[in-house]
């Protein structure tokens, strides 16, 4: 199984040997009998494989986990109940009191607010080297930095392999937040970094029907996570859950390919329209990181393009955003639907003026996340609502 595209309807799974059924089941058990107490001994003990009870593993969990080890090229992986689920036990289980955490953003705003709450709460160090760059950054004290490849909302890149020779020549692992690029696009342990964090919520899962989170990694790294982040938090994926993401997960190839093909044809569009100001897609020339991206994406640029409309107050967002209607507003991504957000009013209505200025999130900003509907379809949605700015 060398493709990705095969990889991703088989890896993980098998058909059930009690039954031959090809589709997962979903394993809907607390408890799991260990058959004597011998057995059992040596599950508590970690000597012998086997389920014990449903906050540690479930057979359905375990097989999503497989899938996306696979998929990641990792040793190893672990589920959790939420992408922030995911990004807490790494963090909690990998450094302690005392320690820094680096980070390149602008991060997703719950990440940050995650990363800062537990920095002010449990003495940990975190700093935001988006600005200075992560070399004038780290210190003697800095056991973890953590990037997003492809940032929220502005769709600024990161350079993978230069992040990860930088923090590894001062000691330090690497975390990235794959959530925008996927495995299809973007495989992060390729270019050298440690442990890739996932909120499947979003292209994973893909229908915007479940929420979950992953960490994939080396396998001693993600017994630690698992160890604190189900063991100690109890913040497990619910089987249900995994069984959606398994279904999600297969179309993930054919589904990355609709969304990249949707949204570079969108930014193409939005490029071009003299009510728009700037695109920000990495797949567009015009893009700052455009050989980058060429370098470290594959396939595709990814489903989400942010456009800042020429008159830039609220209220033409907002004549846009309310006039549009295959796109519904709502801020999840990642969606077979296509979506639209205003960033300054909904996700980063929490930071201040001046983070969000410093992120660059205007008032004329909006966030489009492209699902699988026909270009063409879309663009002629974009185009009447942007019509009605001139009206
Ligand atoms: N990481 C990124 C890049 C996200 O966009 C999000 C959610 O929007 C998360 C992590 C958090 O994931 P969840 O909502 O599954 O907790």
């Amino acid at each position: 199984m060398t493709h990705l595209r095969t990889r991703a309807v088989h890896a993980g799974q098998h058909p059930d040997p009690a039954s031959g059924a090809i589709a997962m089941p979903i394993t809907q058990s607390t408890a799991f009998a260990y058959g004597s107490l011998e057995r059992g001994a040596a599950i508590f003990a970690g000597e012998a494989e086997g389920y014990r009870y449903g906050r540690y593993g479930n057979p359905t969990v375990a097989a999503l986990e497989a899938k996306m080890a696979d998929l990641e090229g990792a040793e190893a992986a672990v589920a959790f109940a939420s992408g922030t689920a995911a990004t807490a036990a790494t963090v909690l289980a990998l450094l302690q009191p005392g320690d820094e955490l680096v980070f390149l953003g602008p991060l997703y705003g719950g990440t940050e607010g995650l990363l800062r709450s537990l920095g002010e709460r449990w003495g940990l160090r975190v700093t935001d080297a988006t600005a200075t760059g992560l070399a004038a950054a780290l210190s003697p004290a800095t056991r973890m930095v953590w990037v997003e490849p492809l940032t929220n909302p502005s769709l600024q890149m990161h350079d993978l392999a230069a992040v990860a020779a930088t923090a590894h020549a001062h000691g330090a692992i690497t975390v990235a937040d794959n959530t925008f690029c996927t495995p299809c696009l973007t495989r992060p342990l390729a270019h050298g970094i440690d442990l890739v964090v996932h909120s499947m919520t979003k292209y994973l899962g893909g229908h915007g029907d479940a929420t979950g989170g992953l960490v994939a990694g080396r396998a001693a790294h993600i017994a630690q996570i698992r160890k604190t982040g189900l063991g100690h938090i109890g913040a497990s994926l619910a089987a249900q859950e995994a069984f959606l993401f398994l279904r999600g997960i297969k179309t993930l190839p054919l589904r990355m390919g609709a969304h990249c093909e949707g949204a570079q044809a969108v930014a193409e569009f939005l490029a071009s329209h003299p009510a728009v100001r700037t695109v920000h897609y990495p797949g567009l020339p015009s893009h700052p990181q455009h050989a980058l991206a060429l370098r470290q994406m594959e396939g595709g640029f990814g489903g989400m393009v942010t456009l800042e409309l020429a008159r830039g107050e609220r209220s033409a967002a907002a004549g846009v955003l309310n006039a549009l209607k295959l796109f519904a507003q709502a801020v999840s991504l990642g969606d077979v639907d296509s979506l639209a957000c205003h960033p300054a009013s909904t996700t980063h209505s929490f930071v201040s003026p001046e983070a969000r200025a410093a992120a660059g999130v205007g008032e004329g900003m909006i966030r489009l996340s492209v699902g699988i509907e026909h270009p063409d379809d879309l663009i002629a949605d974009l185009d009447q609502a942007l019509a009605s700015l001139a009206a």
